[in-house]
This record gives C-alpha cells, structure tokens and sequence, in this order.
C-alpha cells in the first residue's frame, strides 16, 4: 500500500494582478499579471527533503509563502497529509489554522522575523498561545526550554529574559528554528534559511536541520538559490524557471546527471570542494525574461545555450527520463 504524502501541490498557479492608473481617472485595474507560480505540481514524502532551487524572482519563495497559507492560490489545490487545505475544499478537508498547527515557515532574515520588543521566551512561547495550546505555565516553560536546547541554545534559561538584539545571527535563526519547532510540526518550509547568515555559521544551521529532520523525521521544503548547501540534505531537488518546475529528480540523480539546460548552467556554476570536479561553466546571456510577458514556447528560451527554432513555439511539459527523475525540455522528448 503506498503511503498518503506529507504534502501534495496540484496543479497550482499564484499571479499578482498587475493595477495602472487609467489615464484622467483616479480609477485603477489590473491590465496584466504577474506570473509568480505557472502551474506547479510535486508531492513531498513523509520525513523527506525537497530542495526547490533557482534564480531570484522564479516564484520558489511565492510557492512557500503559498503553501503555508500567507499568499492565496490562483489556482489549484494544495493537499496536506490526505486533506486538501482551506475552508472552500471539499471534503476532507484541513483550515488554515489546523495546518499551521502542522506546518511551520522558518523565514530568510532572522533579523525582520523576531520581534524586537519580545524577550526570546515571549517570542518561542508565541506560537503555543496563538493556538491555545500548553496552557499551565509549568508546561509551557518546560515545551520553551525543550525547543531551545533542540535548537542548540544551551542552557536554554539563558535565553529566556534576553532579546533578538542581544544575540548573535546564527542564535536568533537558532530562535527562528524553536519557536517553529515548539509546536512539534510534522513539515517545515524553510525559505533560504542560511542565506543572510555568515559562511562560519551556515554549517551550523544546516547540521540543525539535518538533525531535526533525523530525529523527528519532519519533512523538510528547502527553498534555496545555493546549490552547494543542496547537495548536503535533501533527497528531492526541484529545479524551478520563471514560476515552473524544468526538472525534478533524486538529488544525487540531478546533481551528477541533469537534463535540463537551465539546471546545467546552474550547477556548472555552483562552488564544488574540489576543483578537479569542476565542470565546464555555463555562463547564462541576458537577464531573466519580465514574467509578465512571458516568452512564447519555452520560457527558457531567449537564455538557452542550445535552443532550436521550435523552442520559440513549443512549450515543453515535464516528461519521466528515469523513475522520478522529469525534466521539461524539447530535446529530451522521445
Ligand atoms: Fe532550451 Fe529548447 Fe530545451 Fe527550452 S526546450 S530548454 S529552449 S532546448
């Protein structure tokens, strides 16, 4: 019997309607849209890792905010672990509020995502009182201090009374990361977790979350543009373009073998320890497209190394290269 999957995202779109004043009008309208996510779908496993990676600006953060409920979708339906999330679903179905119960964000800038004004105690205990949840202060402190010291701030009483601005970035992502574990979520979104941090302290982080993930067996949607810190944990790498998915596989299958064009040039590119396994580097022309106007046929295709006429008027769809492993590129079609 196979196993119902932590997460699935069918077929979803996110745009941004796009609002211009009408010329002697106060009156303003949407005349176009911003294409952030274009028709995604993937499911992620219980307890694995999917890394989403890509350039900024090709809707991987817009799929994580969506996913925990901060964006609406357009379009499409987003599954957690069997039920379909929002109240409009037919049923079964999960609320918003049950799935943050479930599912826990952990943001890029520990800096902006801690409040200021709240001691570390105040700002891990948050999430419990937001959901009614541990109520006798006993317990509570006892579920704070656990989900400190799980997140590596020992002992976690030192913590308690002091603030965001008297620790250091890696302590306050460590912050981030207890105050999204102390509900003992079953998924984590992690949106570029270690980007604003020191090189030094990257590591450190990503040990965390290995650890985390290897205890609790929490699964993990990695968002990232680094390829490096990819290699490191996840099972999954999806390979994201202008708000669609071009290539999705095993990590190890991709990293060494990938098919699609754009994910070549971006692992070409990405440092490797030793450089006798450097491959040939792929410099990307031109500037990603404006997803407004999209271009016509393969998004990919006024960027892409080795395109051919029909790419400007065929739009590739992912198709299966080898169990699990899709890419979404003309030339690979049989
Ligand atoms: Fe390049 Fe054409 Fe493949 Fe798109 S379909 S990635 S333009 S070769």
């Amino acid at each position: 019997m196979t196993q119902t999957p932590m997460l699935e995202v069918r077929g979803l779109f996110k745009y941004f309607p796009v609002h211009q004043a009408l010329l002697g009008s106060l009156t303003r309208r949407a005349h176009s849209s911003v294409k952030a996510v274009d028709d995604v779908s993937f499911a992620l496993g219980h307890g694995e890792v999917l890394a989403v990676v890509g350039e900024s600006g090709c809707g991987k953060t817009t799929i994580a905010r969506t996913l925990i409920g901060l964006e609406t979708p357009t379009n499409g339906e987003i599954v957690f672990d069997g039920k379909a999330v929002g109240a409009r679903a037919k049923q079964p179905h999960i609320s918003l509020k049950q799935l943050r119960q479930r599912a826990q964000m952990i943001f890029q800038d520990p800096y902006e995502s801690l409040n200021p004004r709240a001691t570390i105690f105040e700002i891990v205990a948050e999430p419990l009182v937001v959901h009614g949840m541990i109520k006798d202060r006993r317990e509570r402190i006892a579920a704070v201090k656990s989900a400190l010291e799980d997140a590596g701030l020992r002992p976690a009483e030192d913590y308690f009374m002091r603030y965001p601005h008297e620790l250091s970035g890696g302590q306050r992502q460590r912050v981030v990361i207890a105050s999204a574990m102390v509900l003992q979520p079953e998924l984590l979104i992690a949106d570029e977790p270690v980007s604003m941090l020191d090189v030094s302290i990257r590591a450190e982080i990503l040990n965390l979350l290995r650890d985390l993930r290897q205890r609790r067996g929490i699964s993990i949607v990695f968002i990232t543009h680094d390829l490096s810190t990819v290699a490191y944990f996840a099972d999954r790498i999806a390979v994201m373009y202008l708000g669609r998915i071009v290539e999705i596989g095993p990590a190890r299958e991709v990293l060494k073998s990938p098919q699609h064009p754009y994910t070549k040039a971006l692992i070409s590119v990405a440092p490797v320890p030793n450089p006798r396994l450097r491959r040939e580097r792929v410099i990307l022309q031109g500037e990603t497209p404006n997803p407004i106007n999209l271009p016509t046929g393969c998004r990919f295709h006024p960027r892409c190394p080795v395109a051919i006429d029909i790419c400007k008027v065929n739009d590739p769809q992912l198709i299966e290269l080898s169990a699990g492993h899709q890419a979404a590129c003309l030339l690979l079609t049989k």
